[in-house]
Order: structure tokens, then sequence, then C-alpha cells
């Protein structure tokens, strides 16, 4: 009976440090299969293009999508002949939306990082927790889609009150990456309160002709049906005006704090 519990004594030793291998092996294996690992995240070339003081150039951007109303403001800057550039949410990069962006990218839109998680507490935790999310966002971005940014726009902009007036700071750390940060200069207060078509119109109108390369703040959440019906009337007028529509690729970067 003696040697019985022994060898069932034996057996358990060997059996708990056989597990004790093979799971230390297998956390090895995952680790060096994660793609987010040891990887450099760095932006890809910008060109940026100088253009003459006579130009007029309206940069329309679109934030927290894609959504379905991303697909009717694509109609939409198709039918108007103009392009965009459009923040996307890690939510809505997934299998269903596949088709949407992969129509962003065809058309000739650009497409920029704006937030893997959204949620401003997540995104702002501490000094270094957005450069994590961008990293992952950039990642998914490049490997399940084949889109190389190197542009971004925070989450509430770089002179949001959670970066507790040190946007500069943050937005450098992103530079040295090579990217290319892009507040706004007009905005259509879109997912502000109980927006109309009229009064994102009449923002957007207040302050978009006092710039030759004004950057618009829009959105394109599943929410923005408003901004949806906003559009057409801010494509004719902004094009009466003697407006081309492009996307923000090869403009000099624009930052709310010590801008360029
Ligand atoms: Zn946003």
């Amino acid at each position: 009976m003696k040697k019985f519990a022994k060898k069932v004594l034996c057996l358990t030793i060997l059996f708990v440090l056989l597990s004790v291998i093979i799971i230390t092996k297998e956390e090895k294996i995952i680790s060096t299969l994660n793609p987010h690992l040891n990887n450099e995240f760095s932006a890809p070339q910008r060109e940026v293009l100088v253009l003459s003081e006579e130009e007029k150039i309206c940069y329309l951007t679109f934030d927290d999508g894609p959504s379905k109303n991303t697909i009717k403001i694509l109609d939409l800057l198709k039918q108007y002949n103009a392009k965009a550039t459009f923040f996307v949410i890690g939510n809505s990069i997934c299998e269903e939306n596949r088709p949407i962006i992969e129509r962003i990218i065809q058309e000739g839109h650009a497409i920029g990082l704006h937030a893997y998680n959204h949620v401003y507490e997540k995104f702002y935790a501490t000094e270094n927790s957005y450069l994590e999310d961008y990293e992952t966002l950039y990642k998914v971005l490049k490997e399940d889609y084949g889109v190389e940014t190197a542009l971004f726009r925070f989450p509430g902009g770089s002179a949001c009150k959670y970066l507790y007036g040190n946007g500069k700071e943050y937005v450098k750390k992103m530079q040295e990456k090579g990217f290319a940060c892009f507040d706004w200069n007009v905005t259509g207060e879109d997912s502000v309160g109980t927006p109309t078509v009229s009064s994102i119109q009449k923002n957007v109108f207040e302050r978009v002709f006092s710039y030759h390369t004004p950057i618009v703040l829009l959105h394109d959440s599943s929410i923005a049906d408003i901004t949806v019906e906003a559009l057409p009337g801010i494509l004719e007028k902004v094009k009466e005006n003697g407006y081309k529509f492009d996307t923000l690729e090869h403009r000099k970067e624009y930052v709310f704090s010590g801008s360029k």
C-alpha cells in the first residue's frame, strides 16, 4: 500500500511539472506569434504640398465611423466629385464594415487614426496609453486592410480637457513617430446636443469661408443621420464659393496647441 502511495505521489509531481512546462511553452509561442509585439510603430512617409495663396481647398473630415451613414456620405462625395478624410475608430473596424473601409480607399479618400477605444478615460488613462491605443489601431488597419496612414486626430482634439493642457506634448510623441496631427478650424457641431440640418450648415458656413484651407469637423457614426442630410447643402455652397475638396493626405499639419 505504501509503495502504491509513493507511486501516486511521484506521478502527481510528474504531472504537475509537465503541466508547468507545457503552459510556459504555450505562453512563449503565443508571445512570439503576437504581431503587435516588438514591431516598430511609425508612420509612412508623407509628402506635404505647398499651395499657392489663391488656392481654396476644403478638407471635410468625418470622425467616429465607419457606419451605415458612411455609405450615404460616400455616395454624396461621389456625386459632388469630392474627396474627404475619415478618422476611424476601432469598434467600427470590423468584418461587417469591411466593404465600407475598402470603398473609402478605392474611391480615393483618406483614412486617419482617431482611437481604437474612444472611451476618453481609457484612451487618456496614462501619459502613454494613447500610444498603445494608436499602435493597435494602426496595426489593425495595416495588417487587415493594407492601410498605412500618417494622419491622426485625438478624440476631443488636442486641446481637450483630458490632456490637461499638455496637448502639445501628447502630439509631439506621435510626431516623433512620423504622424501628423489634424485638429479642425470649422465644426458643424453635429455631435453636440440636438443638431438640425440648418444648425450644422449654419455652423459650417459661419467660419468655413474665412479660411483658404478649412478643415471641417463632421461625424459619420451610426447616429449621424442629420449630418448626412446636411451634407449636400454644405458641398454645394462650399463648391459655389470656389473651393475644391481634398483629403488631408498632403496638407500641412494643423494643431490647436501650437499650430504650424
Ligand atoms: Zn470622436
